[in-house]
């Protein structure tokens, strides 16, 4: 097994300069050639996305809505979601293959904003929102998931998969109002009885991809405190922009 691992580690060594030869790494979101410190996407395709800073008001917004529902002990979001924006262009540009890499990558950013932020040795496990079983099938990734493993490369945390299962395909919330967003997602999720033991007493990080008005993510929150999480924080790589007034 050693044996077999180092000579494969050995033939990419050999074969990685050659194939950089004739297949630069390319930036996914502009194409250009990515210098040897970038990974994926440019540097300048990640400056170009507004980053969220934590005083500003849509970040207020968010926090007081979550924390008069009670369930969300603590929010973090790295960059601004505008229809049209250069995020949506990002994540829409991505080839199917690529869209785990790209998450992976965005939750590396995440990991490192909170770790700035927070205290993240607190944290138990990371909770990918998870999709509806037969919507994952159809996708065959979920990119919280991948959100999820980025982080942890970061704060070296554990991935908890599938604690959290949905239990109906919510249907596309765009044009609903906020109580009927709440309606559709509201009981949405469940922690099996099986899982309990390991949400008791625990501080979860619940990590989805874009929140727009934070129903989704409350929803998971309930679930996971009704089984008796002791904290809840969630995190998401993108936030929809509020005007301010
Ligand atoms: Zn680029």
């Amino acid at each position: 097994m050693g044996g077999f691992l180092r000579t494969r580690s050995f033939i990419a060594i050999c074969i990685s300069p050659v194939k950089e030869f004739l297949f630069p790494p390319l930036c996914f979101s502009c194409n250009n050639r990515l210098a040897d410190t970038e990974s994926r996407v440019c540097h300048t395709c990640w400056q170009s996305i507004e980053k969220i800073h934590p005083d500003d008001h849509t970040v207020h917004v968010m926090r007081e809505r979550f924390l008069e529902d009670g369930s969300i002990d603590e929010f973090y979001s790295c960059y601004y979601f505008q229809e049209g924006g250069v995020f949506q262009k990002l994540v829409h540009s991505l080839k199917y293959d690529a869209i785990t890499i790209f998450g992976i990558e965005l939750g590396k950013h995440i990991g490192a904003m909170m770790k700035a932020q927070t205290d993240v040795c607190a944290i138990d496990a990371l909770v990918p929102v998870p999709l509806y079983k037969l919507k994952q099938r159809e996708r065959g990734y979920n990119q919280s998931e991948a959100l999820c493993q980025g982080i942890a490369q970061v704060l070296h945390r554990p991935v908890a998969l599938s604690l959290v299962k949905r239990l109906k395909n919510t249907v596309s919330q765009t044009h609903l109002s906020a109580e009927e967003r709440n309606q559709n997602v509201g009981d949405a999720f469940e922690v099996s009885p099986l899982n309990r033991h390991l949400v008791q007493g625990k501080t979860l990080l619940i990590v989805d991809d874009v929140i727009t008005t934070g129903s989704t993510i409350q929803s998971v929150t309930r679930a996971l405190k009704s089984s008796g999480a002791a904290k809840v924080i969630a995190a998401s790589a993108a936030i929809a922009k509020l005007d301010s007034k």
